[in-house]
């Protein structure tokens, strides 16, 4: 077993450097006790205050640093007021999950009880689901080829659905419904499309369907975005592990992370064949930054995913155990329902819920 486990920090922007102190010292913590591989952080610099000092969001040598490491831990990049000359915003992010071929977006839908939850349904309260996006192709391959026409009369973007990316991103949904439902869940996957309307999603589809013919033990539907974005409010209960291209799981991991109660319980990661970044859903949330009320906890959740995978891949059981502790203590944090961060209508701003969860760790 390896003895550290080397971490690229990329703090970001925004909210980003307020919530990633408090998540090292509790991840620190957590292989502490868990008698883990210690961490060994590598900061990088980059995101959109740093392309705005030096005119680069990622420098290669910061690049190279997430290349060397053992896994990559993001916070958040981007400011409205900071972009590339074509308008779009700062993303290395985005780069990073092109550079690293990260296709699978993994964004869980589970609710922590005693955190306030959007559906009155008292199922609502216990959901345990994982929405997969595909992270590097899709709507979001027109990034910086968009077409405009020289007379401005229209504008153009394609999509691109490749079948090498497609066929690993339906593999790994597949493989995941198997180890979940190894764990007493229901063992299906739903590729979200608009297969009805556009022709490349009815080719996915077709992929996919090939794909499923060698999970015989999983059960699999197809449904459209459009009815998805109705049932995940309606009986988001109903589902288990979901599919999708990338723009529609940029917009439905939103609708997840609300059905956790908000942006700041959501944890994501972008994992591929040999890199992957743990980052939560939300961005660097400018209009709060600054002000200590960021709440942490998709941050800190990420963190232990983060854990979780290095786990597996290092064969370090105790990374794993180290991943579970950080879940345990969030949920302890949460149970009573007195913790209640601003997100939430509440006073207990980023470093109070840190706390709290440090505190919970033992
Ligand atoms: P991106 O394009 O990177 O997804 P975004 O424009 O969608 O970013 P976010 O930065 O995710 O926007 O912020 C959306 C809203 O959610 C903002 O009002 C922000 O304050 C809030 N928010 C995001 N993250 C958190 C958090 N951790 N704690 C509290 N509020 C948050
Ligand atoms: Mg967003």
């Amino acid at each position: 077993m390896t003895r550290t486990l080397s971490v690229a920090v990329l703090a970001g922007d925004g909210i980003g450097p307020e919530i990633i102190p408090p998540t090292l010292d509790i991840l620190d913590r957590a292989a502490r006790l868990a008698g883990a591989p210690s961490l060994e952080w590598h900061h990088v610099d980059a995101g959109a205050a740093h392309y705005a000092r030096t005119g680069e969001s990622l420098p290669v040598a910061g690049m190279d640093i997430a290349r060397g490491a053992d896994a990559i831990l993001l916070a958040a990049m981007g400011l409205p007021s900071v972009r590339y000359p074509d308008g779009t915003e700062i993303a290395p992010q985005l780069e990073l999950r092109e550079a690293f071929d990260l296709y699978a977006g993994v964004r869980p839908i589970r609710t922590v009880p005693g955190v306030p939850l959007p559906l009155a349904d008292s199922r609502g309260a216990s959901l345990d689901a994982v929405l997969i996006r595909e992270s590097t192709e899709g709507l979001f391959y027109c990034r910086g080829r968009t077409k405009i026409a020289e007379d401005d009369s229209f504008a153009s973007d394609e999509m691109r659905l490749t079948r090498h990316t497609s066929e690993r991103l339906f593999a790994f949904a597949f493989d995941l419904a198997r180890q979940r439902k190894a764990a007493g869940k229901p063992g299906r996957v739903t590729l979200i499309d608009k297969a009805n309307v556009i022709g490349s999603f009815a080719w996915l589809r077709r992929i996919f369907l090939e794909t499923a013919e060698r999970y015989p033990d999983i059960e699999t539907e197809c449904a459209y975005v459009d009815a998805m974005a109705l049932n995940l409010v309606r009986r988001p209960w109903d589902y288990d592990v979901m599919v999708t291209e990338n723009m529609f799981g940029d917009i439905l991991s939103d609708l997840g992370a609300a059905l956790m109660g908000g942006l700041g319980m959501a944890p994501s990661a972008d994992i591929g064949d040999s890199h992957a970044v743990f980052q939560p859903c939300h961005g660097s949330a400018p209009d709060i930054a600054g002000e200590g009320k960021a709440n942490p906890t998709a941050m800190i959740l990420s963190g232990a995913m983060m854990l979780e995978w290095l786990g597996h891949r290092h064969d370090a059981p105790t990374a794993v155990d180290a991943a579970r502790m950080v879940e345990h203590a969030v949920s302890a944090a949460f149970a009573d329902g007195a913790l209640l961060p601003g997100e939430f209508g509440g006073s207990a701003g980023t470093a109070a819920v840190g706390q709290a969860v440090l505190e919970r760790l033992g």
